[in-house]
């Protein structure tokens, strides 16, 4: 996998999944690797629409 800006070797696995080195990444979109997947993990605690384990067991009337 290579950088789609630079085309720079990837290494990490973060930089891989996203497809952007680290530096470009920032380039690009303002932000950091670390950042964005941060983003992802409150995104995974909060989604919209998913019930949560507690409505699954009581929901079920
Ligand atoms: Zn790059």
């Amino acid at each position: 996998m290579r950088c789609l800006a630079c085309g720079k070797l990837l290494r990490a696995r973060d930089s891989v999944i996203n497809g952007y080195g680290p530096v470009c990444y920032q380039n690009i979109f303002g932000k950091d690797l670390k950042e964005k997947k941060r983003e992802k993990d409150s995104e995974r605690l909060q989604l919209p629409g998913q019930i949560s384990m507690e409505e699954m067991l009581l929901g079920r009337k």
